[in-house]
């Protein structure tokens, strides 16, 4: 792997390290997508989304009609690279950007492009995914919501559960069942609905952080023109996999490596018994392993760009990534909390709680990511069989 980078890709580097050093005071902590509202403002992080927009750092590879960079995959990553070092991100605003996005670029009509992308971008309007229900999630196509073709308009009826930022989101994809006679991974239809459209009722799911993250979304009558299926009717399981396929590669790998530089300091902040912690050898070789792994999952998303420089689909990459980032993520929130001891137990608003309790936090929510985008087991699965070519189970 040449992991040198051209005349052309250094300058575009140094452009946005220089935009990223006079922007500074505008930077949302990197806090990855199960991010609450209170933690760094809400406003603050649309601010932060609405700065890189203008400045014009969101959507690099996307055509620059629709308000993009026209950029290169390699660009959009030294982006990434360049936040990751200065402790920031791409604001998590919703799965607009993430995964609406490059799904309509593909699927998506002109009309539908030119009316949602650049929206998108800005931060104007902002999405949700309405995929997983209370009776499908890791099989997913056993969905139950229904949109039956009347008047020009779908009517949806059915239940969405699990919804992140749904009381935030101007507008939610969906899968919907068009028929109901069809084999489960076909009849299924893929809708783009607006939030205040009569007949959606939002529920909110409160996680264990105490934190509002996702709700419940409840659709009755809920009439969505036709116009707003994007690609063919019945057979949005195709579009939903595209979807899927971006799902997999959510920049764990990033978080992964600021993470263990963070724990790093935390453990040369804290002393036991007059010393830091991280004079401890036992210390200091689990912070070197969990680098070890980081650096591990930063180079398996290298071989995941090189397969997107060359064209090529996604590969089991976004599995392995997945799955080793997310646990990761866990066994370093575990550690933390056997470094603090019993302050590991103080939450944010205590006194004596490390780093305003942002660890206790993390162990709390340090499961999430090992259930979406794909639960890790199902990722065990894929690689089983499509890696080591295990019979399927
Ligand atoms: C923080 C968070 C945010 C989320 N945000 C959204 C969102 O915005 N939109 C949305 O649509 N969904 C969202 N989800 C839902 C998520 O996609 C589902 O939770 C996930 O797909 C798992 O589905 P489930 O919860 O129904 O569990 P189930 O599918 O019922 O699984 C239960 C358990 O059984 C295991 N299991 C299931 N099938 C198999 C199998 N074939 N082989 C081995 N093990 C299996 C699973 O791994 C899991 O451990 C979110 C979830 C979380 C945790």
């Amino acid at each position: 792997m040449d992991f040198t980078y051209s005349r052309e890709d250094e300058a575009f580097r140094a452009e946005f390290r220089s935009w990223l050093d006079q922007n500074r005071q505008y930077a949302v902590p990197q806090l990855g997508p199960l991010a609450d509202e209170d933690e760094s403002g809400w406003d603050a992080t649309l601010r932060w989304h609405r700065k890189l927009y203008e400045g014009g750092w969101l959507g690099i590879t996307w055509p620059k009609e629709y308000g993009g960079r026209g950029g290169t995959f390699l660009q959009e990553t030294i982006c990434d690279q360049e936040m990751e070092l200065a402790g920031t991100g791409t604001p998590f605003t919703g799965p607009g950007i993430w995964l609406l996005g490059p799904t309509l670029i593909h699927w998506g009509t002109d009309d539908q492009k030119r009316r949602h992308l650049r929206k998108v971008l800005s931060g104007e309007e902002l999405w949700c995914q309405g995929y997983s229900e209370p009776n499908a999630g890791s099989d997913l196509a056993a969905l139950q919501t229904r949109a039956i073709e009347r008047d020009g308009h779908f009517i949806v009826n059915g239940s969405k559960i699990w919804t992140s930022l749904a009381h935030n989101a101007h507008w939610m994809f969906l899968l919907a069942r068009t028929d109901s006679d069809a084999p489960k991974h076909k009849g299924i239809s893929y809708l783009l609905v607006d939030m205040k459209t009569p007949g959606i009722a939002i529920s909110p799911l409160i996680q264990m952080t105490g934190a509002r993250h996702f709700n419940q979304v409840f659709l009755e009558d809920v009439r969505v023109p036709i116009a707003n299926i994007v690609g063919v009717k019945n057979q949005g399981w195709q579009v939903a996999l595209t979807t899927l396929a971006y799902e997999r590669s959510s920049g764990q790998e990033r978080i992964m490596t600021n993470r263990v530089r963070e724990l790093a300091q935390l453990a040369m902040r804290l002393t036991r018994n007059g010393h830091p912690l991280a004079d401890d050898a036992q210390v200091r070789q689990t912070i070197a392993q969990f680098a070890a792994a980081a650096a591990a999952i930063r180079y398996t998303g290298f071989r995941q760009l090189t397969r997107q420089l060359k064209g090529l689909p996604p590969g089991p990459e976004g599995s392995s990534i997945k799955l080793s980032a997310s646990e990761l993520g866990l066994r370093i929130a575990s550690f933390v909390l056997v470094l603090l001891g019993p302050y590991g137990k103080l939450e944010r608003g205590d006194q004596f709680a490390a780093d305003q309790g942002l660890w206790t936090r993390r162990m709390l929510e340090a499961r999430g990511p090992m259930i979406y985008s794909g639960a890790n087991e199902i990722q065990r699965n894929i690689l089983g069989e499509r890696v080591l070519g295990m019979p399927k189970g």
